[in-house]
């Protein structure tokens, strides 16, 4: 978990290059599904050395209960309440985005609005209201989506838009880094769908893929 932006491949933190990925040896010359693979690499190692970070600094700043409060994504069905019901302003809650599960696309969900008049970066056809979604082109049709997590106030919507229509790479979580770690999370006893719930220091962040 990149403790900086929220962008990173969540499940496991033993996600490495092992798994198939390597950068290209041409310098980036490569056929083009190669160059998207390389920089999904990329991505993910920047995202494995601030999880160190993080890491250190979750077992450093919990309390000794060995739990700390979470999102099922799966559960969760962006009622909103995330951004509202925190008892920090913004809330603990910010999006996060798996970029091994997000499918890089050019009519992204969880960026366009359904009814945008174009499909550009103006605000008015953006569905995030606080403009923490940045997208990158990459090559026909591939764009990358990162969120800007000091700008994200958890609401959700772009969630919706992803899981309805994308791949649901976009997702809610707790954010352990600024989380209070309350005994009872307010938005747990709240959510309409029981999605929050404590789970080990150990495995603290939950991928949709899971
Ligand atoms: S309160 Fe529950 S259902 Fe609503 S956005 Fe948060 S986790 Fe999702
Ligand atoms: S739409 Fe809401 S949850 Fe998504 S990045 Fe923007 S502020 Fe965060
Ligand atoms: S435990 Fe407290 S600070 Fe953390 S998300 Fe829940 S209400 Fe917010």
């Amino acid at each position: 978990m990149d403790e900086q932006t929220g962008n990173t491949k969540l499940t496991d933190g033993n996600q490495n290059l092992a798994d198939g990925e390597q950068a290209p040896a041409d310098g980036g010359n490569a056929a083009p599904v190669n160059r998207r693979e390389f920089l999904k690499a990329a991505c993910r190692v920047a995202a494995l050395a601030a999880m160190a970070v993080g890491a250190r600094h979750l077992i450093d700043t919990q309390n000794g209960g060995g739990k700390v409060w979470q999102i099922d994504p799966k559960k969760c069905i962006q009622c909103g309440r995330c951004a509202t019901e925190c008892v920090l302003t913004p809330s603990a809650v910010r999006c996060v985005h798996a970029y091994d599960v997000c499918g890089y696309c050019k009519l992204c969900g969880g960026y366009h609005k359904a009814n945008a008049g174009k499909l550009d970066t103006a605000a008015e056809n953006q569905v995030c209201p606080a403009g923490a979604i940045v997208r990158t082109y990459i090559e026909d049709p591939f764009y990358e989506y990162r969120v800007i997590e000091n700008k994200c106030i958890g609401c959700g919507k772009c969630v919706k838009g992803c899981t309805a229509f994308g791949n649901g790479s976009l997702f809610l979580q707790v954010r352990h880094n600024i989380c209070a770690g309350c005994n009872e999370c307010r938005i747990a006893v709240s959510c309409p769908a029981r999605a929050i719930s404590l789970v080990s220091i150990n495995t603290p962040y939950v991928s949709p893929k899971e």
